[in-house]
């Protein structure tokens, strides 16, 4: 199936059922991984929104939750131009951080991201990405839970948006090639 947002036609890539699949799978293997640890998950705004708040149902730990804010993105390309990091009210000195982010492209953000929330004295921090895009990758940090690698294609839906529109969408949809 296929929709148009503003000028452009995306085609979808991953339905609902395949994502919420996935979320359940990374839940488990989150929830193994910490086991009898101290946890606090935090979801980058705006796009981690909707993973953020199913990922979360599917982690079976005492979690305690947060959001930031990072951003690099206008319109459909990478602009690699990162602003600050706001919002993290939780001291995390000596705690496990576990980053929730919609999508690794670049990993501009995230390296930004990992090297302000280290200057805290985290005892360490660990990603979660739903996608990643392995070919845009300029970085050698490792991902520590990747939902699905996809191709170097900008994408919408399930909290990722074009100009703003498309969050809300269930499934997430794939720019069509021209
Ligand atoms: P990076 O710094 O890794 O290049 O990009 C990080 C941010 O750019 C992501 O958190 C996301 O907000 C945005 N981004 C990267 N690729 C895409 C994409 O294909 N679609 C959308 N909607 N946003 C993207």
């Amino acid at each position: 199936m296929s929709i148009v947002i503003k000028d452009k036609e995306f085609e979808v890539y991953l339905s609902a059922d395949e994502i919420s699949q996935r979320n359940s799978e990374l839940g488990q293997a989150i929830s193994r991984g910490f086991a009898g640890e101290e946890l606090i998950v935090v979801g980058i705004l705006t796009g981690a929104f909707v993973f953020m708040a199913d990922l979360c149902r599917q982690i079976d730990l005492p979690i305690s939750t947060s959001f930031i804010r990072v951003s690099s993105y206008a319109g459909t390309e990478s602009t690699g131009k990162v602003r600050s990091v706001l919002g993290l009210e939780e001291k995390i000195e000596g705690k496990n951080v576990l980053i929730v982010e919609d999508i690794v492209d670049t990993g501009i953000s995230m390296d930004y991201l990992l090297k302000s929330l280290s200057d805290l004295n985290p005892t360490k921090i660990s990603i979660v990405t739903l996608l990643h895009k392995p070919e845009a990758f300029q970085f050698n940090y490792a991902l520590d839970y990747v939902g699905f690698e996809i191709p170097n294609k900008f994408v919408v839906g399930y909290g990722l948006d074009y100009d703003g529109l498309g969050r809300n969408l269930p499934d997430i949809y794939q720019l069509s090639t021209p």
